[in-house]
């Protein structure tokens, strides 16, 4: 989508530092970490948030947490655990309006 900084990461128009990419996701390192380990998880295809999403496409929810899954492992998270979230518009301050999950970790985090 045009003007959409996630879909220029996509498109390579804008560097990432990737983690992981497939035909359908692209997992990169969030540019303002705020734990050791932060890392955005996302559709390459552009929709703005769960509720964008057709029922017939909700496939690509699980293969986000396919992804988050495999990200998890590899950064041992098994034994510390980590926290995934998914800011979904404007009460929750999803700044990007690309749907994306944060994987954060590598600390203790407090919640909310
Ligand atoms: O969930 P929310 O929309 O607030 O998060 C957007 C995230 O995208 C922020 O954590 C921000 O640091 C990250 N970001 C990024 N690279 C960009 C623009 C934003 O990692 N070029």
């Amino acid at each position: 989508m045009e003007n959409c900084i996630f879909c220029k990461i996509v498109n390579g128009e804008i560097p990432s530092t990737k983690i992981y990419e497939d035909d359908k996701v692209l997992a990169f390192k969030d540019i303002n970490p705020i734990a050791p380990i932060h890392i955005l998880v996302i559709p390459k295809k552009h929709y703005e948030s769960i509720i964008h999403i057709p029922d017939n496409e909700m496939d690509i929810i699980s293969d986000i947490h396919k992804v988050i899954n495999k990200i998890a492992k590899d950064m041992n998270f098994e034994q510390s655990g980590f926290r995934i979230v998914n800011n979904c518009g404007k009460d929750a301050g999803q700044e990007v309006k690309h749907i994306h999950y944060h994987i954060i970790g590598g600390k203790t985090l407090n919640w909310p």
